[in-house]
């Protein structure tokens, strides 16, 4: 391989995996066709035009860039309507904002995937004694259907469930940082379909981050009532500097826009600063991207497991974000991999990452992440928190090759340190 220093027994082998996937990257391909074209269809449709590249100040009146880039997010969404904003300072801020939108005291909210994500816990307010203005503090109830042993949706406990007392139900699409799959949007129809049948005023909510442009549909095509995420992943396609969105019902919107801003103001006030063009382009690069994502994805996936480690998702297991999860199967391996990742990345690839306590995590966590933009997670990085049994959270690759040629240094990294499992490479 050019430029790089790569044993000849990885590079024959990363060709042979690329042979083994040919049909899993013409599928990526053709659902990237689909995307990239109702992404330009929405453009073509709601007339984009340089003037919505223009930024404005001070309270942002009038701001043309903006309310159309609503629109072109609400059609490629196939939702009612939609506020997309570099204000959202991350995901989180994008969900707590939507959740305390629709969510009033007394109000009950129900998790049907499990515990969510570490940050939406703390939204919650679950585990949480210290007043901090969580969603428990203003007296929301929280409650959770867990996912079944075997990471399945537990159907039965949903079914059983009167949805008539429940405002609003959480689904969170993506695996986050665990092993378990995450949610298709064939499942995410049965829930809503479940919910609505029961009660079709509570209101279905799903964390879409990692998830977009993966499948041809979104969770509002298939019966969400709201969805939110995060620019620096997905939808942002790498270019965007920062923000989030959320789609969904129109009614709901505009109370989440109440909550955005001020009761009274919502959506008619918020100045761009010059970051609309960013926003456009990067939903525009957002399907191919995704679609260098999801094959760097593959390869690292079919890589290892030819390897003899266990890898998430495996045969059969549907894919519905841009996480792969790699067993590493021992601390050393998790770092090596890590440095690997880190030494092949277009930004800081002379930095070595160490593993450090990171606030909310009982372990040690190492991350790899020589990003353009900062933790922006559709760029390739990784994560790995130190403990058993040694999984690794590898996303992202704004293109293929630098992808793959990224995850080729991590093997060479692990083979060079001794801690390959295959005696193959050796
Ligand atoms: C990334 C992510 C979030 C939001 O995280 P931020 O770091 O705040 O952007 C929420 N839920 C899931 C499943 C995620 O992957």
């Amino acid at each position: 391989m050019e430029f790089f220093k790569i044993n000849e027994n990885i590079v024959e082998l990363a060709k042979r995996v690329e042979t083994n996937l040919v049909d899993e990257f013409n599928r990526i391909d053709e659902t990237s066709l689909y995307n990239e074209s109702k992404v330009l269809r929405a453009f073509l449709d709601n007339r984009v035009s340089e003037i919505h590249f223009n930024g404005t100040t001070g309270y942002g009146y009038n701001d043309l860039g903006r309310d159309v880039l609503d629109k072109v997010y609400s059609q490629v969404f196939g939702a009612e309507d939609a506020i997309v904003r570099h204000n959202f300072v991350s995901g989180t801020h994008a969900l707590s904002v939507a959740l305390f939108g629709i969510l009033r005291p007394k109000d009950k909210l129900m998790s049907v995937t499990g515990k969510p994500y570490d940050t939406i816990q703390k939204v919650i307010g679950i585990e949480q004694s210290t007043d901090n203005g969580s969603l428990l503090d203003y007296g929301v109830e929280y409650g959770e259907i867990g996912l079944l042993e075997d990471g399945n949706v537990d159907f039965d406990n949903i079914k059983k469930t009167n949805w008539k007392e429940i405002r609003v139900a959480y689904i969170q699409r993506s695996r986050g940082y665990s092993s378990r799959a995450p949610l298709s949007l064939e499942q995410i129809k049965d829930i809503c379909d479940t919910i609505h049948n029961c009660n079709k005023n509570t209101i279905v909510f799903v964390d879409n981050c990692y998830g977009e442009f993966v499948c041809r549909d979104e969770p509002t095509g298939v019966g969400a009532d709201l969805i939110v995420g995060s620019l620096i992943k997905n939808p942002g396609g790498g270019i965007a500097n920062t923000g989030g969105y959320i789609a969904g019902r129109r009614d709901l919107i505009e109370l989440c826009s109440y909550r955005l801003t001020a009761p009274g103001i919502g959506r008619e006030v918020g100045c761009t600063l010059g970051q609309n063009k960013n926003m456009y382009m990067g939903l525009f690069l957002a399907p191919s991207v995704v679609s260098n994502a999801l094959k760097i994805s593959a390869f690292s996936r079919v890589l290892f497991e030819k390897l003899g480690y266990v890898v998430f998702p495996n045969n059969g297991e549907v894919i519905s974000d841009i996480i792969s999860v790699l067993q590493l199967d021992s601390e050393e391996a998790l770092i090596a991999f890590c440095e690997g990742i880190q030494s092949g990345s277009p930004v800081d690839s002379f930095v070595v990452p160490q593993p450090w306590d990171m606030p909310g995590y009982k372990e040690k966590v190492i991350m790899a992440a020589g990003t353009f933009t900062s933790g922006a997670s559709i760029e390739i990085s990784a994560d790995a928190p130190l403990k058993e049994p040694y999984n690794v959270y590898l996303q992202g690759g704004l293109t293929y090759n630098s992808g793959k040629i990224c995850v080729l240094l991590a093997l060479q990294r692990m083979c060079d340190k001794g801690v390959i499992k295959s005696k193959f490479l050796n």
